[in-house]
């Protein structure tokens, strides 16, 4: 049986829908439709509602060429992007892997760059009409011209991308910068941290000038940097393992002659939620326990466990790559079964996997001390 191919990966939630940009998917989450509905309101009002309305625009058309040029540089590197979603503070653009730390750096590096060429085309389009650049009209945002407020923007969007706070791009730029000298782990953890002190500063900075739109975004910069220091940890743990050294080996299974009563009482004797249901050698099923409680309340406890279980269940071999294999368990319900050529090896579950990180993590401190004391 072939190991189940990886499921596409659940859009953002909140993200309405989605169209195509140079073959990249494009979402807009609801909150940004929001905001986009009410700047039409702002326009309807009046010439001034009209140009501020322009404005706030024509910047989120440039956010997403920011966040187009990340996804057409990955796509150089045959990194696809999944989709990029529009919020009303600024974009994602989700990749389908993790960039390497070189491709990172440029991957990160695409988006200002857009904003800094948008920029000086809109200066050099003014200067060659009027023939000199009011830069001080430029950065007066209410009496400049209207292309020299977006040129404006843009340049405000390049330097705000480039500070090093991680998950901003600045900070992928130092993490992959700092990747390539003391490897990527140690290198997330010092961007993250950087990131997270720069999101502490920036919300207090936020709070004491009264600007929410700060501390919001200060809270989004926090929340990114907890959110990629797992995302790397969890790799880091996971990478070059086999499966085989996290399944539970010691398991129960159930007979498909065995009647949803028998199953009930196997999950309360047992601590296992799962039961692969079996006829000699041969798997049947999975009978999981949300599913097995499901049959138990509409089928009553004389119903068969042939009838209730799950013929399409995740299979994974015993040599594969734990990395791989940690997306395909968290899409599934219940848990994952271990086979090779047909043969039931073992089951990998949730809880077990928790508990092998846990492990595997306090086993791992000690040889990165010493690592560290090397380099
Ligand atoms: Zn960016």
């Amino acid at each position: 049986m072939e190991p189940r191919r990886p499921v596409p990966e659940p859009s953002i939630p909140g993200s309405l829908f989605s169209i195509s940009v140079l073959g990249v998917p494009v979402r807009f989450h609801f909150t940004f439709v929001l905001l986009a509905v009410f700047l039409v309101f702002m326009g309807l009002d009046g010439p001034s509602g009209a140009e501020a309305a322009i404005y706030v625009l024509s910047l989120f058309g440039c956010i997403l060429l920011h966040e187009l040029g990340h996804a057409l540089v990955a796509r150089r590197y045959g990194i696809g992007t999944h989709e990029i979603v529009l919020f009303p503070i600024g974009g994602v653009a989700r990749l389908e892997r993790n960039p390497r730390p070189r491709e990172e750096l440029w991957i990160a590096l695409a988006g200002p760059a857009v904003n800094l060429v948008i920029a000086a085309g809109l200066l050099g389009a003014a200067a060659a009409a009027s023939a000199s650049v009011d830069w001080e009209s430029v950065f007066a945002r209410r009496s400049g011209s209207l292309l020299g407020q977006i040129a404006a923007g843009n340049l405000l969007l390049a330097a705000f991308n480039m500070l090093p706070a991680f998950p901003m791009d600045g900070g992928r730029v130092l993490r992959a910068a700092l990747a390539l000298r003391i490897g990527e782990e140690r290198a997330t953890a010092v961007a993250a941290r950087a990131g997270r002190a720069f999101a502490i500063l920036m919300g207090l900075f936020g709070l004491i000038s009264g600007n929410f739109m700060l501390v919001f975004v200060a809270f989004f910069v926090y929340l990114g940097a907890a959110q990629e220091s797992a995302a790397v940890l969890g790799r880091a743990l996971t990478q070059g393992v086999p499966v085989k050294a996290a399944m539970v080996t010691d398991f129960r299974t159930l007979g498909h002659g065995d009647s949803i009563r028998d199953a009930a009482n196997l999950l309360l004797a047992t601590s296992q939620q799962d039961f692969p249901v079996v006829h000699g050698d041969q798997v049947l099923g999975l009978l999981g326990r949300s599913t097995l409680l499901r049959a138990l309340a509409q089928q009553g406890p004389d119903g068969y466990v042939a009838g209730a279980m799950d013929r399409d269940y995740t299979v994974l071999t015993p040599g594969m790559d734990l990395a791989e294999a940690v997306p395909l368990l968290a899409a599934t319900a219940s848990c994952a079964l271990v086979m090779d050529e047909g043969r039931l090896l073992g089951l990998l579950t949730k809880e077990n996997l928790a508990e092998f990180l846990m492990l595997r993590r306090l086993g791992m401190e000690k040889p990165r001390q010493q690592g560290a004391m090397a380099g």
